[in-house]
C-alpha cells in the first residue's frame, strides 16, 4: 500500500493523530512515558482507500543533539513516503526545529500537508495563520484530541497517495503467509511438496495454454496454512524442464516476487550447480526472508557427503546465514523441520532494532574498532537508524564514505549481535558534510 509519514516534533501530538486516524482498525498502542516508541508501521484506511501510516515516534534526547536526530529520522521516514503530514504544536507555532524539518521537507519534492495541532478554539486560529510563513501551503487546524478538522486533513492527505494498484514492487501483507519453493529442473520441488500436501494426491492441471495467472496452493505446516505460490509452474514440470533457463530463472523471479519467504531446494546427489548458486543469489536479492534445503538425502553417502559441506562452505559460504534443512522428499524424512525453519526466517525478516539499541550498538563497536584513518580522514558514524523492515534496512548518517570492508565488518556485528538467521540485511549511508 501506499505510505502517509507523521513527522513532527516530540509532544505535538503526532500519536493522538496517528490513533485517531487507526482509530477503528487496530488496538492502540500506548505511550509509555519515557520508552521510546520509535518508527511504528500500521495498516489505515481513509475514503475507501488502504495505506499505511508510518509514525516517527519519540526520540531520545543525546549528546549528539536531538535537532539533528529529529531532522534525520524525518528524512528517512519522508523518503520512503508517498506523502506527508508534518505536524506542528498550533499554541506554540513554528520553532528551530520544525524549520529544520520544513528545509529538508521541501528539498524531498513530496507532497506535504501541514497540520497545526492542538487547536480547539477559534481564538487560537491566528498562530494558525502564521505558520503560512512556513512556505508548506494552507496550515490544516486540527485537534487530535477531539477529532476536530482532522477529517479535512486526511481528506486533503489521502487523496495525495497513489492508488494501490499503481504502488509496485511491496511485498503483499495478510493471509496465510506466502512461500516460494524454487530451485533448478529435477530437484525435487514436485516430491517436496506433494510430500507436505500430505498426499501424493492429484492435482488437475489447468489446461495448457489457457493459465494467465499460476496456481498457489494452501498447504498445512506446523500448524499452520501457508500459501506456496505459483505452484502450477512446478506441477507442469515434465514440460518445464525441456525449457530455457531464461525462462525458468524468469518463472523463478515472480515467485520471488509474490512471497515472503524463499524455499531454495537443492539435490545433494549430485554437485551444487551454477544454476542452483544463481537462484540462490535471486533469492537473496529479492530481499524475502531464506531457507535453503538440500533434498534427496536418501542417497547420500560418506564420500558425497564430504564433498557436498565443501561445495556449500565454496559457493554458498556467503548466505550461511539462512537456515540449513536436510530432507528427503521421497521418504518424508525431516519435513517437518522446514516450518520452524520458516518461522525463524519470517520473524528476523520483519525485525526491527529499535533506535535506542542500535545506537548503543553503533556507539560501542566505533569506539572499540574506529574507522581506519584514510588521507588523514577517518568519517564517523554519527547515528543510525532502521528505517524498515521485510527486510531489515539500516541507515547510517556518516560524516564520510565508510569502507566497504568496514561496511562488512558492521554487518558481520550487527548480525553477531541481533538475530538475523535467515534474513537478508542491507546497509546504506547518508554522508553528510
Ligand atoms: P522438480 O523438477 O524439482 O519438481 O523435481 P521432481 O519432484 O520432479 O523430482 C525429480 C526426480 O527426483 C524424480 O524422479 C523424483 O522421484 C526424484 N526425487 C525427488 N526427491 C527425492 C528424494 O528425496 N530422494 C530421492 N531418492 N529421489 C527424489
Amino acid at each position: 500500500p501506499p505510505v502517509l509519514a507523521i513527522v513532527g516534533r516530540p509532544n505535538v501530538g503526532k500519536s493522538t493523530l496517528v490513533n485517531r486516524i487507526i482509530r477503528s482498525k487496530q488496538a492502540v498502542v500506548e505511550d509509555v512515558p519515557g520508552v521510546t516508541r520509535d518508527r511504528v508501521s500500521y495498516d489505515a484506511e481513509w475514503n475507501g482507500k488502504d495505506f499505511s501510516i508510518v509514525d516517527t515516534g519519540g526520540w531520545e534526547q543525546d549528546a549528539r543533539g536531538i535537532h539533528r536526530q529529529v531532522a534525520d529520522q524525518a528524512e528517512v521516514a519522508v523518503d520512503e513516503a508517498d506523502a506527508v503530514i508534518f505536524v506542528v504544536d498550533g499554541l506554540v507555532g513554528a520553532t528551530a526545529v520544525d524549520e529544520a524539518v520544513v528545509r529538508m521537507l521541501r528539498r524531498k519534492k513530496k507532497p506535504v500537508f501541514l497540520a497545526a495541532n492542538k487547536v480547539d478554539s477559534e481564538a487560537q486560529m491566528a498562530e494558525v495563520y502564521a505558520l503560512w510563513n512556513l512556505g508548506l501551503g494552507e496550515p490544516y487546524p486540527v485537534s487530535a484530541l477531539h477529532g476536530t478538522g482532522t477529517g479535512d486533513l486526511l481528506d486533503a492527505a489521502v487523496k495525495a497517495l497513489p492508488d494501490t494498484a499503481q504502488h509496485g514492487g511491496l511485498v503483499p501483507r495478510g493471509g496465510p503467509r506466502r512461500v516460494a519453493l524454487v530451485g533448478r529442473p529435477n530437484v525435487g520441488k514436485s516430491s517436496l511438496l506433494n510430500k507436505l500436501a500430505g498426499s501424493e494426491r492429484v492435482v488437475v492441471d489447468d489446461v495448457a495454454g489457457t493459465t494467465r495467472d499460476p496456481v498457489d496452493e494452501l498447504v498445512e505446516l506446523g500448524g499452520e496454512t501457508w500459501r506456496f505460490v505459483d505452484t502450477a509452474g512446478i506441477r507442469r514440470r515434465q514440460h518445464m524442464a525441456q525449457g530455457s533457463e531464461y525462462y525458468a530463472m524468469l518463472r523463478t523471479q515472480r515467485a520471488l516476487d509474490k512471497a515472503e519467504v524463499a524455499v531454495v531446494l537443492l539435490a545433494v546427489d549430485e554437485p551444487i550447480s551454477e544454476q542452483d548458486v544463481r537462484i540462490v543469489q535471486l533469492a537473496v536479492d529479492s530481499g524475502r526472508a531464506l531457507v535453503i534445503a538440500y533434498n534427496k538425502w536418501d542417497l547420500l553417502d560418506d564420500e558425497r557427503r564430504y564433498y557436498l559441506e565443501r561445495e556449500i562452505q565454496r559457493d554458498l559460504g556467503h548466505v550461511s546465514w539462512a537456515p540449513r534443512v536436510n530432507v528427503s522428499a521421497q521418504t518424508g524424512w525431516h519435513k517437518d523441520r522446514l516450518a520452524p525453519a520458516l518461522e525463524t526466517s519470517l520473524t528476523n525478516w520483519g525485525q526491527r532494532i529499535p533506535t535506542g539499541r542500535l545506537n548503543a550498538f553503533l556507539g560501542e563497536l566505533v569506539a572499540a574498532h574506529p574507522h581506519p584513518v584514510r588521507g588523514g580522514k577517518q568519517p564517523r558514524i554519527l547515528f543510525g537508524t532502521q528505517p524498515s523492515s521485510r527486510p531489515p534496512k539500516f541507515v547510517l548518517f556518516t560524516t564520510g564514505f565508510l569502507d566497504p570492508g568496514y561496511r562488512r565488518f558492521i554487518m558481520r556485528r550487527l548480525r553477531e549481535t541481533f538475530d538475523f538467521t535467515g534474513t537478508p540485511i542491507e546497509i546504506s549511508m547518508r554522508v553528510r558534510e
